[in-house]
């Protein structure tokens, strides 16, 4: 048999020592996963199989949420909580949080405690997030439909504790306000009001309309603990060009950022880098353009979270009836945004 005969197998049986040896992915879905992945049998024409995590992501595919094939050996506790969810996902009765605790050999609190840090979600909603999956699938909805539904937060990202294990920021760095991290900040005036602007090593993570002499009290709300530095030449260049961007809108100034947000919240705000300068669309038409039509609310709650104003244009999206709806920022300034947007004319090229 050649190898890919004795992997789709492995994949058949859901074969648990094959984990970390393969992993597949499933192009009706855009999914990989870890061959004991208890998602539903895909169909052997529409599965490729990849050594790394690496390979499979460079071919498009995400990891999935159920098996979380990118944590994959990332650390013991993270391999215990993957046999908690399979056992969620596979046994007819779901076992209890006791049963679960003592399989993990942890007390219940404190396996709830880690099951909560890792999946995004306490045992017993994850449990119930199992049944409504059942439920759906039962409905034979594709399985666009039924990632649409984990996407929409039932089963939260994985990518949370994907970016702990990979440097950068952690979610608990995140939690804890940024501890310790340097982030540089510049205050700005704009035609349309004060803005200040928050940058990381990585790039920018903030830029926020503001009360005159407010700026750096906010950023220091959302970042307690950061180790805050007044703007170097590179801020100050950048600023000068959100400043400019927004006095005189132009397309996309390719600025570095340092988008931080779940797999869905840093899908929906690329979307909105999209949308063309001048353009509206609805909730329902960004919800679609990234395949996910049912999932207009979380869109909007998404949008509600973006930090990065007019850089990432959450102010190009309006209800559905072409009502402006709300605006992080106040709805005058959106209508102002959206205003200097139709009347400036694009550079001729
Ligand atoms: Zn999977």
């Amino acid at each position: 048999m050649n190898k890919n005969a004795d992997r789709w197998k492995a994949v058949c049986d859901r074969d648990t020592s094959q984990n970390g040896v393969f992993i597949y992915g499933v192009k009706t879905t855009g999914i990989y996963c870890l061959p004991s992945c208890s998602s539903r049998q895909a169909k052997r024409e529409n599965v490729d199989f990849y050594e790394t995590t690496k390979q499979a992501e460079k071919a498009g595919f995400r990891a999935c949420k159920r098996c979380l094939p990118d944590q994959f050996g990332a650390s013991p506790q993270v391999d215990l909580i993957r046999k908690a969810c399979e056992d969620l996902q596979n046994l007819e009765t779901p076992p209890d949080l006791d049963s679960l605790a003592k399989a993990a050999d942890l007390s219940p609190a404190h396996f709830q405690k880690v099951f909560k840090k890792i999946v995004g979600l306490s045992p017993k909603r994850y449990a119930m997030a199992v049944r409504k999956q059942r439920f759906l699938q039962g409905l034979n909805l594709s399985d666009s439909v039924t990632n649409a539904i984990y996407d929409a937060g039932y089963v939260s990202s994985s990518r949370a504790y994907a970016d702990m294990t990979r440097g950068g920021v952690s979610p608990k760095s995140r939690q804890n306000g940024a501890k310790g991290e340097g982030i540089r900040f510049a205050s700005a005036h704009s035609d349309l009001g004060d803005i200040i602007i928050g940058a990381t090593a990585r790039g920018i993570c903030l830029v926020e309309f503001v009360q005159k002499g407010e700026g750096e009290e906010l950023l220091r709300s959302r970042f307690p603990l950061a180790d805050l530095k007044p703007a170097d030449a590179d801020l100050a260049v950048q600023a000068a060009q959100i400043v400019a961007q927004i006095n005189h809108p132009t397309e996309g100034q390719n600025l570095p950022l340092d988008i931080r947000g779940t797999v869905f919240q840093e899908r929906v705000w690329q979307a909105l880098r999209d949308i063309p300068l001048g353009k509206t669309v609805s909730y329902g038409e960004l919800a679609t353009a990234i395949g996910q039509p049912t999932a207009a609310r979380a869109v909007a709650s998404a949008i509600a979270k973006n930090s990065l104003a007019v850089v990432v244009p959450c102010h190009r999206v309006v209800r559905g009836s072409g009502e402006l709806s709300g605006y992080k920022w106040g709805v005058d300034l959106k209508q102002a945004l959206l205003d200097l947007e139709k009347t400036t004319k694009k550079p001729a090229t």
